[in-house]
């Protein structure tokens, strides 16, 4: 009788070269970044690869790449302001009706572009129980917070019981209506979103809403799909996250697909990020008249249903603001030009009643 190897994670140059997913001659570039950056992917994401492709875009997004070392000057470590808003440990509050908490620092899978990665990886820190109290102990003083975010890293590496507590924890708070959960776990590893987990997201009362980050139609592969109709069947809302990545998904077809299949697995598109300034990140980075293009063709070709908003988190800890395109420009005496999604220009006016 044979007996079939479970697929581990793999989390190594050595792991990622035996599984042929980098060429053996690459170790030694591979072990360089490796000091500086963590390494994971799930046999879930790793058996979507093609294999002997080392350009799939699967593979692309979880394999080293020694551009990861080169570091841009106008990269940060914290690209989008964190640090400086954070009141409390682990914890952002850069709008006024809601706050980020990041809940952990691990990931099931490390993604090359990640905008956290100088934060996160095994053995970096995640809250403490003393820690998360201090945080919950924050919403509750603050009246003004309607959402929280949790986020990390991936907070539903947690397990069942762990994420139920923070729930429950938050529900408690009366001013605190939805809860947001940032995760990559349903496409990275699905069947560890489960029926249990699903439940312990839910809390009686508030609204539980589930961003799942996936970059290429592929992603969205039927074991994936499943696990988003596990999180809805418990009564999650579950929009997209998306990051706009060269050579992964930078071209219309790609993008086109990979909302439908959004769509398709009952996932709303919502936003697809613009790069952030990361270290070592200019090699994903596309340009934003790029970006403005795409999401034109995007407008004319999908349904506003499937179409994600194209979004800029300004560094700094500024805020993040949707960048186009721009389909109305508006010019005196309430004259507008309009752009149709064929780029057609219409002049529009406003009409209004006598007492407006
Ligand atoms: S799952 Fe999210 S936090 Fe984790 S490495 Fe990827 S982008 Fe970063």
């Amino acid at each position: 009788m044979t007996t079939q190897r479970t697929p581990q994670r793999l989390t190594s140059p050595k792991d990622l070269v035996e599984a042929g997913l980098a060429e053996p001659e690459r170790l030694p570039e591979l072990e360089a970044v490796a000091r500086r950056y963590a390494i994971g992917l799930t046999p879930a994401l790793a058996a979507l690869v093609e294999p002997n492709n080392h350009d799939d875009p699967i593979a692309r997004q979880f394999v080293p790449d020694p551009r990861e070392l080169i570091r841009d000057p106008a990269e940060r470590d914290d690209p989008i302001g964190d640090d400086a808003m954070s009141p409390v440990k682990g914890l952002v509050h850069r709008c006024p009706d809601r706050v980020l908490i990041k809940l952990v620092a691990v990931c099931a899978v490390y993604c090359r572009f990640c905008f956290r990665r100088e934060q996160v990886g095994p053995g970096s820190g995640s809250l403490s129980a003393a820690e998360f109290a201090a945080a919950v102990d924050y919403v509750r003083a603050h009246a003004g917070i309607w959402e929280v975010i949790l986020t990390g890293g991936d907070p539903l590496t947690l397990s069942p019981r762990r994420i139920a507590e923070a729930t429950q924890a938050l529900a408690a708070i009366n001013h605190v209506k939805v809860l947001r959960w940032h995760t990559r776990l349903p496409i990275a590893a699905p069947e560890r979103v489960t029926k249990q987990m699903a439940r312990a997201l839910m809390a009686e009362g508030k609204t539980t809403v589930i961003a799942v980050h996936a970059n290429h139609p592929r992603e969205l592969n039927e074991g994936a799909r499943s696990a988003c109709r596990r999180l809805a069947a418990e009564g999650a809302m579950l929009v997209s996250q998306s990051v706009l990545l060269k050579d992964v998904n930078d071209d219309p077809e790609t993008l086109i697909d990979l909302m439908r299949a959004f769509v398709e697995a009952g996932v709303k598109p919502y936003y697809l990020h613009h790069g952030d300034l990361a270290p070592g990140t200019a090699h994903w980075r596309v340009s934003i008249a790029r970006g403005q293009e795409l999401m034109r063709l995007l407008r004319a070709r999908l349904s506003g249903l499937a179409t994600p908003t194209y979004m800029l988190d300004i560094p700094g800890g500024r805020g993040k603001v949707p960048i186009g395109p721009q389909w109305l420009h508006s010019g005196d005496n309430e004259q507008h030009v309009v752009t149709d999604p064929q780029g057609i220009q219409h002049v529009y006016a406003d009409r209004l009643g006598a007492d407006s």
